[in-house]
């Protein structure tokens, strides 16, 4: 699940347009005269809103007020708050409520506001009760609106169903998103596959310049930062001074060969695919 609470720093969107003013102030009881009311007031019924989705918040994660946050939340979602719709969904997913009404207010909050991160969270939603078909629906919706974060997860989705074209058309879109966490997403995958991605980018004469000048940027902040990379560099650099070639026991062809944590040693390609498994001759 992402941040329930995003909508306090992000920009407040257009005040929603209201079909019916009774509902409203049923709802609210604020005795509003019978005109027409103006715009300046839509406005401030949404920043209402907004106060009352960060009061529910608070109510919900500092007291644990369930009944309290709900209501709250209610009376914003009333007033067309998609966050408080969204907030709504969460509450009860956090709190084991039944799949109908988290669906329903997660729908109504991507009906209402088109924000992709209720999109992400109710695919997330959807790949917790193992409704694969929608999750990849969801994800898309958003990925379709320039959400990286739901872009890397579609690239883990095909990453682990071992599409390998899948995973790179996503993990590449997912690079080129402004949002993009590199930090986050390499420990996710398979760091070996994420670089060798990197570096066949970079040598692809049909990408273009910036594209692969950020890849560049990234490309060197890796090797220079990230401790799996730099452990296998090192032992590349050691076992070339040892002249370490032998017969790889995995693939059987005779290469440089370095060491596994529990000493076997494997060529430098196989080494790459052995992350974070254990080790095919001893299982450590
Ligand atoms: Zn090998
Ligand atoms: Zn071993």
């Amino acid at each position: 699940m992402q941040q329930a609470l995003s909508n306090i720093t992000d920009p407040l969107p257009p005040p929603p347009q209201y079909t019916s003013k009774m509902n409203v102030n049923m709802n609210l009881n604020l005795n509003e005269p019978d005109e027409e009311v103006p715009v300046g007031d839509h406005i401030g019924l949404y920043e209402l809103s907004i106060m009352m989705n960060k009061h529910a918040w608070a109510l919900d994660e500092e007291d644990g007020d369930f009944e309290e946050a709900e209501r709250e939340y209610m009376q914003a979602a009333n007033l067309n708050n998609d966050y408080a719709m969204m907030n709504l969904a969460i509450l009860h997913e956090k709190n084991d409520g039944d799949s109908e009404t988290i669906l329903m207010w997660y729908k109504r909050a991507i009906e209402v506001g088109q924000c992709v991160v209720s999109m992400y969270n109710l695919a997330d939603y959807y790949q917790q009760i193992g409704d694969i078909q929608n999750m990849l629906h969801y994800y898309q919706m958003a990925a379709d609106r320039g959400d990286s974060d739901s872009m890397r997860e579609l690239a883990l989705h095909y990453y682990n169903l071992g599409n390998h074209e899948e995973f790179r058309r996503y993990y590449t879109m997912a690079m080129r998103q402004p949002k993009f966490s590199m930090t986050r997403a390499i420990q996710q995958f398979n760091p070996f596959v994420v670089v060798k991605l990197m570096q066949s980018i970079i040598l692809d004469p049909l990408v273009d310049h910036v594209f692969k000048e950020k890849m560049t940027t990234h490309l060197a902040s890796i090797h220079t930062t990230y401790k799996p990379i730099i452990i296998y560099n090192n032992k590349i650099a050691l076992f070339e001074r040892l002249n370490h070639v032998i017969e790889c026991g995995i693939c059987y062809e005779t290469r440089l060969n370095i060491d596994l944590a529990c000493a076997h040693c494997v060529c430098t390609d196989c080494y790459t695919m052995l992350h974070k498994k254990p080790c095919p001759f001893c299982r450590l």
